[in-house]
């Protein structure tokens, strides 16, 4: 049911051959699903060597042609969801409905950008003399290198591989070691496209050797991140130091804004259930919750009725709505955040502790009465605990939310019109949904601000991440 776990480089699976593995552990379970190779210096050597070849051939492909591909890969992931789906729920622990939903997704993420690379235009700028043509034009960076986290294992591979692919770019892919097995089958879909042998690269191994090594490597042009702040703030120096490109993104800590004119129980439903969606380890999941006095206590119930209502489980099985953490290290970090919030006098609502006694579940948890200090309201949650407080004045409300180095996603409820467009402008976020969480579709950017990050994933921004532009002056 699980994957045969490998390398991909130059078109080859590799695997065995006396390489170092590690195991990969179902979070539901505890137990072993695959064993995963780790890529050799040699093994990294030859996915430069591979993707340096590469480049060189499909940046001569027209996009006509790289968009027919694609499209080719988009089709057979959407021939292969349910196994792919499965693979990634086994590895990760979200529910399989979740699952579903993001390789689908991925699967549209590709037909965007198959489909925008055809649009990658220039333009002519009039020149200042007669006879004087100026052209500005899109090229592909070149190499680039990708490093994915383990909370969304097709979703983030594919808005790196879909970018980089359709510019033009050829591209190395280290995907998270717990969770391999998703971009193992997402490679597979490209493989079996036709793309050709190098374009498209996976390499799993000790993160930090592996991209200290990439990034050493004057083959790579572009670096790409999804993750933690501190790595992305250690990448971004190495980056640095060979003048690369980057798109960093990174944590978040989003602020929910509730008015007292929303309606506080349709509010609290739709957030609800977006916070508690892969148990909260989402880099936009709603993570500190401010509802205006009148309509907290309303706010607070509704919410809190809802989580009660989780079923917590396996992901594979029906009827589960949340599955376990990814990880141990998670559970850890909950128990760290409930711990602190208690003793600076918070009051659990709800849940608030590890369940069962295998795999790693945490109970879904509503925290009250925390000083906007404690850890819970100022570090990255990352989890299933949502610490809810109250508010008086927009203008008291918008200092508190932008009051953290976060900058990532945002969310406010209202039914003023005057309101939505007031607070829509006045959080500092990349991202902000009113009335809404449909803050990540393929056509629109992604990304943060502050230490959040810096580039976008998806819209035209999310193509452009990928090319360098070029000023041709013609006489
Ligand atoms: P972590 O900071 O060690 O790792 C985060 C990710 O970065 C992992 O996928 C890891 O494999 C990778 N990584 C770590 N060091 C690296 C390096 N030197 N080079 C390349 N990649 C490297 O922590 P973690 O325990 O895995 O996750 C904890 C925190 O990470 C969470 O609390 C959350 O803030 C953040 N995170 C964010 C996202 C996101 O979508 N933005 C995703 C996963 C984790």
């Amino acid at each position: 049911m699980y994957t045969d776990l490998a390398l991909f480089i130059d078109g080859k699976w590799l695997s065995g051959e006396g390489r170092t593995t590690e195991d990969v552990i179902n979070p539901a379970t505890g137990k072993a699903l695959g064993t995963l190779p780790h890529a050799s210096t040699a093994d990294l050597q030859a996915a430069l060597a591979a993707a340096e070849k590469g480049f060189a051939q499909w940046k001569a492909t027209s996009a006509y042609d790289r968009s027919k591909i694609m499209r080719k890969a988009a089709d057979l992931l959407r021939e292969r969801f349910d196994h792919v789906s499965k693979v990634q729920t086994q590895e990760q622990g979200k529910v399989y409905a979740e699952s579903r939903a993001e390789v689908l997704t991925s699967a549209d993420i590709i037909d965007w950008y198959a489909e925008e690379g055809r649009r990658a235009y220039g333009r002519i700028v009039p020149g200042r003399q007669k006879g004087v043509r100026q052209l500005v034009t899109q090229e592909p960076v070149g190499v680039v290198a990708a490093f994915t986290p383990w909370n969304f294992p097709t979703l983030t591979p594919i808005r790196k591989i879909a970018g980089s692919l359709a510019a033009g770019c050829s591209i190395i892919v280290k995907a998270s070691e717990e969770t391999p097995g998703a971009c193992v089958e997402l490679v597979k879909c490209f493989a079996d496209a036709g793309l050709p042998a190098g374009v498209l690269n996976l390499v799993f191994g000790v993160p930090a050797n592996v991209s200290e090594y990439l990034l050493a490597s004057p083959v790579v042009k572009k670096i790409s991140f999804t993750g933690s702040i501190p790595v992305g703030k250690h990448l971004a120096g190495l980056a640095a130091k060979g003048m690369k490109r980057a798109t960093m993104e990174l944590g978040g800590h989003s602020p929910v804004v509730v008015f007292a004119d929303a309606d506080p129980e349709k509010a609290a439903d739709t957030i609800a259930a977006f916070k508690y969606r892969n148990a909260g380890q989402v880099c936009i999941s709603p993570t500190r919750f401010y509802v205006q006095e009148d309509s907290y206590s309303k706010f607070v119930a509704r919410f809190t009725e809802y989580a009660k209502n989780i079923k917590l489980g396996d992901g594979m099985e029906k009827g589960t709505t949340m599955g376990p953490l990814a990880n141990p290290r998670r559970l850890d970090a909950m128990e760290s955040f409930v711990n602190d919030a208690k003793e600076r006098g918070g009051k659990i609502l709800t849940g608030g502790s590890r369940h069962g006694n295998q795999g790693f579940f945490f109970q879904p948890t509503v925290v009250t009465e925390v000083p906007d200090d404690c850890k819970i309201m100022t570090q990255e949650p990352f989890g299933p605990v949502a610490p809810i407080v109250p508010f008086k004045t927009f203008d008291e409300v918008v200092e508190r939310a932008n009051s953290l180095e976060f900058g990532l996603a945002a969310y406010a409820f209202t039914s003023s019109g005057a309101t939505a467009a007031a607070i829509g402008d006045a959080i500092q976020s990349g991202m902000v949904g009113v009335n809404s969480v449909a803050i990540s579709t393929p056509e629109t950017p992604f990304g943060g601000v502050k230490e959040s990050g810096y580039g976008s994933e998806g819209g035209i921004e999310g193509l452009q991440a990928y090319m360098n532009t070029k000023f041709i002056s013609q006489a």
